[in-house]
């Protein structure tokens, strides 16, 4: 390395490599490659695939800067950053190029699109702990959302950030503890502990947003959310280096106008991942958007239901008008579909990148607004009063229907400006269409007048040397001439001056050939230039209506998701649940909504009651053997609260849903090998979660608890979690449970009452019903179950002799027949069993 850093180009590479952390890794453009060196070039290369060589014994590898995205992506996509160090001046001889690094790339700065899911966000977050509270700041920096929130403790800050995914996740490097208390997760950085100092966070955000003070959004007192952010703002401006205007302002999040769903529930009740595919989500049966703001929008409402009945009644009304008017509707939705991504276009204009086919995707959405505005429009009423109850005429559609803003103006400024396919570069002309500006016309005209003439002069002198394979050929370094194979040199005039000698022949120039290429490339060169100098006056001219395109974003986004809520409701038949602030919860006729849409044909869903409320049933629990359907119930009840909280309709015939303020669940064993946590241990934190936050506004789902650990332990366990919750916490709860013995609570508390799923006993074999009925269970049919598993016939047998030795008391004798029982002949015992157990079964349905 000593010789290789002592070259001025090294020197360089050097300085430049010293500015940034050192995990970043430094894309060095060196003509038309970016090279990496060193340990760079170590790490990159085997994810990259390209070869690592050795120059003056530095370890390199590169890649062709024409192409250089995709591998830009593969690094990203492998969790790296990636500093650009581009050339910052035009060679010339003699002296070194000037270079600068022009920006850091990294999963949550991205705004490449083959790196983003356009149907989702894509956050970059920070988190801080200031005194007890727990900030959270979270940018979009494709859209321009920016938010923040705080926490009491680390639990509530790891449920919101299991919501939002974050690709990026800042910490200060003073506060590890933090990040542990979040589990350490993948996208976790940290960054330098001054990013967030207050006073520095207070300078950079005050200067950004262009205010005195950050009262005016709401944040008083926030002061550990406003650190993050702060370190947001910074870390932004550090890896960008340039304008991020189009994050216009901050919003606080109010954390107590939303449902909170812990993070064990969100990934339970199956959200927005599932683990049988993602076709499998509530999203998946809600999402019918048609524009990816929407289908945005639409996640973040599975993700944060409300608790606020006002605008949930509004979302409803909404909904109810374009279930009223089907045709509207659908006339919606056809123009909704003609709308590209305005947020992540204008983001990308904005931040200086975007190019001409964003403009043209802007105008092809701005277009269809004032139709969408049409549409929509209430007509006013004669009388001034508000007419029928439709809610056309409710002020919430006119909110949204006022923030579509009529840019037609600008639309046909793009329109008369941008040609019909432009290219991905602004820099190398053909973004503007011809007519649209007389001298951009003229220049081309030369060039492509210039081009012809080089056509016509290869013509004449084939002629005038009677050299039939002569040709004019162009490159970048000798810019035009001629080419004459080795076996026709002879015969070349003399006014030919020889420039280069290849393999198969020479290469000349001649004066006219070059005044000519000064004219040509001269005209090229100028209009090439003209059209950035005029895209970027475009671009600026738009960029004066940013906030007006963001707000007929949001509107669109919102009256994207209603509209697909809608849809959804009309295609499967949904019907507007009522909402209060009591605490009942009453479905009649309730459909699972993924369940009910996902079917095999010619099976049906079968319907089912659910009546919780305070005085009569508030806990419910549900006996029944398993794979009858009680996971199901649990599950239904939990995603139809969830979804009328949004503001959907429901599969449901009526329902009743006083607002919940949480929902917890514990379902099923998840195991959290990662924190080599017993599948127990985990049960229990749940479980420990649920009773410390539960209030009796929650709606708590527990699915088998105590399943873990020996049937004593579970029993006690499960039957003490439902007496606290029933006595103590009071909140609507379901209780799914394989212990019978639980049942006996409801005989000594008034609020607890027994259910069961109908199976039907018909041949030995059991049929599920899938129906709940009032009563408990009286056997689990958990043999049954095990010979539909296919059990061998011995083993249950075996089984059920045990069970019933247990069942009166005793210790399980030593099985009378001999081991092993052949299985196809039954000895005596078995047979003796087994007319016993079918005894045993034949009353159950008497
Ligand atoms: P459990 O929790 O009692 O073991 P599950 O709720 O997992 O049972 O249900 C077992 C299977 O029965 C599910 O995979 C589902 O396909 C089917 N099922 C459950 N409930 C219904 C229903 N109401 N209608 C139709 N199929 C159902």
């Amino acid at each position: 390395m000593s010789d290789a850093a002592t070259t001025p180009m090294m020197k360089q590479y050097l300085a430049m490599r010293r500015e940034l952390p050192e995990d970043v890794l430094l894309f060095f453009r060196l003509g038309d490659f970016y090279e990496l060196f060193f340990e760079d070039a170590k790490t990159a290369s085997p994810i990259l695939n390209v070869a690592l060589t050795k120059r003056n014994g530095v370890p390199m590898c590169g890649v062709p800067h024409h192409s250089s995205q995709g591998y830009i992506a593969k690094l990203i996509k492998a969790g790296k950053r990636v500093a650009i160090g581009e050339q910052t001046s035009d060679p010339v001889p003699g002296k070194i190029v000037e270079r600068a690094i022009s920006q850091i790339l990294s999963a949550g700065t991205v705004n490449d699109l083959n790196l983003l899911d356009a149907s989702r966000p894509n956050y970059l977050a920070a988190v801080f702990r200031e005194g007890k509270k727990f900030g959270l700041a979270c940018v979009d920096h494709t859209t321009g959302e920016f938010e923040v929130a705080e926490f009491k403790d680390a639990i509530e800050l790891a449920d919101e950030l299991e919501r939002l995914q974050p690709s990026e996740l800042l910490y200060s490097d003073e506060q590890r503890d933090v990040i542990e208390a979040l589990g350490s997760p993948v996208a976790a950085l940290a960054v330098e502990g001054y990013l967030y100092l207050l006073d520095q966070a207070e300078h950079s955000l005050t200067q950004h947003f262009k205010v005195q003070s950050l009262d005016g959004f709401g944040c008083q007192g926030l002061r550990a959310s406003i650190c993050a952010a702060g370190a947001i703002l910074q870390y932004l401006q550090f890896q960008l280096r340039r304008s991020v205007e189009h994050i216009q302002r901050l919003r606080v999040a109010q954390i107590s106008e939303v449902v909170l769903i812990d993070a064990a529930s969100q990934s339970h009740l199956e959200l927005v991942n599932a683990r049988g595919g993602n076709q499998h989500t509530l999203l998946s049966a809600l999402d019918r958007t048609c524009t990816s703001m929407g289908a945005r929008k639409l996640r973040h409402w599975v993700l944060h239901p409300l608790r606020d009945l006002d605008v949930l009644t509004q979302r409803q009304d909404m909904v109810s008008a374009f279930l009223d008017e089907p045709i509207l509707l659908g006339q919606l939705r056809t123009l909704l579909k003609e709308i590209r991504d305005l947020e992540r276009t204008s983001s990308r204009l904005s931040q200086g990148s975007g190019n001409g086919r964003d403009l043209q995707a802007l105008a092809v959405s701005l277009e269809v607004v004032p139709a969408l505005k049409t549409l929509l429009d209430v007509a006013p009423h004669s009388d001034g009063v508000a007419g029928d109850a439709s809610a056309r005429s409710s002020p919430h559609w006119n909110g949204v229907v006022r923030h579509l803003h009529d840019l037609t103006p600008l639309c046909q400024e793009i329109q008369r400006a941008i040609a019909d396919e432009p290219p991905m570069q602004i820099k190398e002309g053909g973004v503007f269409r011809e007519g649209y500006l007389p001298e951009l016309d003229e220049l081309r005209n030369a060039s492509s007048l210039g081009r012809q003439w080089i056509a016509d002069l290869q013509n004449r002198e084939i002629e005038r040397t009677g050299i039939k394979s002569l040709k004019i050929k162009y490159n970048a370094v000798f810019g035009y001439f001629i080419e004459i194979t080795k076996a026709n040199v002879g015969s070349v005039p003399t006014d030919y001056h020889r420039k280069q000698t290849t393999v198969n022949g020479e290469r000349y120039i001649t004066d006219e050939l070059k005044r000519m290429e000064d004219k040509i490339l001269g005209a090229e060169e100028r209009s090439k230039a003209l059209e950035y100098e005029e895209f970027v006056a475009l671009r600026g001219r738009v960029l004066e209506h940013l906030a007006r395109i963001q707000e007929t974003a949001e509107a669109i986004a919102i009256l994207d998701s209603l509209g697909s809520l809608a849809e959804t409701a009309r295609l499967f038949n949904y019907t507007r649940p009522v909402l209060n602030e009591t605490r009942n919860l009453f479905i009649r006729d309730g459909r699972h909504p993924v369940l009910d849409q996902n079917l095999a044909s010619g099976e049906r869903f079968v319907p089912n009651d659910i009546t919780l409320e305070p005085e009569e049933s508030r806990l419910i629990l549900i006996t029944g053997p398993n794979m009858a359907g009680k996971s199901t119930y649990l599950r239904m009840t939990a995603l139809l609260t969830l979804m009328a909280q949004i503001g959907s309709f429901l599969p449901v015939a009526s329902a009743e849903i006083g607002l919940v303020d949480r929902i917890f669940t514990r379902i099923g064993a998840s195991d959290d090998i990662a924190r080599g946590q017993s599948t127990f241990m985990v049960e229990m934190n749940e479980t420990a979660l649920i009773l410390n936050n539960a209030t009796e506004r929650s709606l708590v789902i527990l699915d088998e608890i105590g399943r873990g650990t020996s049937t004593f332990d579970g029993l006690s366990i499960a039957w003490s979690v439902a007496e606290h919750l029933h006595d103590k916490v009071g909140a609507r709860t379901l209780f799914a449970t394989h212990y019978h013995e639980i049942t006996a609570l409801a005989q000594s508390r008034n609020a607890v009452k027994n259910y069961n799923v109908a199976v039907k006993e018909w041949n030995q074999q059991i049929i599920f019903l899938h129906k709940i009925l009032p009563g408990s269970a009286e056997k689990s049919y958990g043999i049954q179950v095990a010979r539909l598993a296919g059990l061998p016939e011995n083993v249950i047998d075996r089984a059920k002799e045990v069970l019933q030795q247990l069942e009166s008391g005793h210790q399980p004798a030593e099985s009378v027949k001999e081991v092993p029982v052949p299985t196809s002949v039954p000895s005596k015992a078995r047979k003796k069993a087994k007319s016993e157990a079918d005894a045993g079964q034949m009353d159950l349905f008497g």
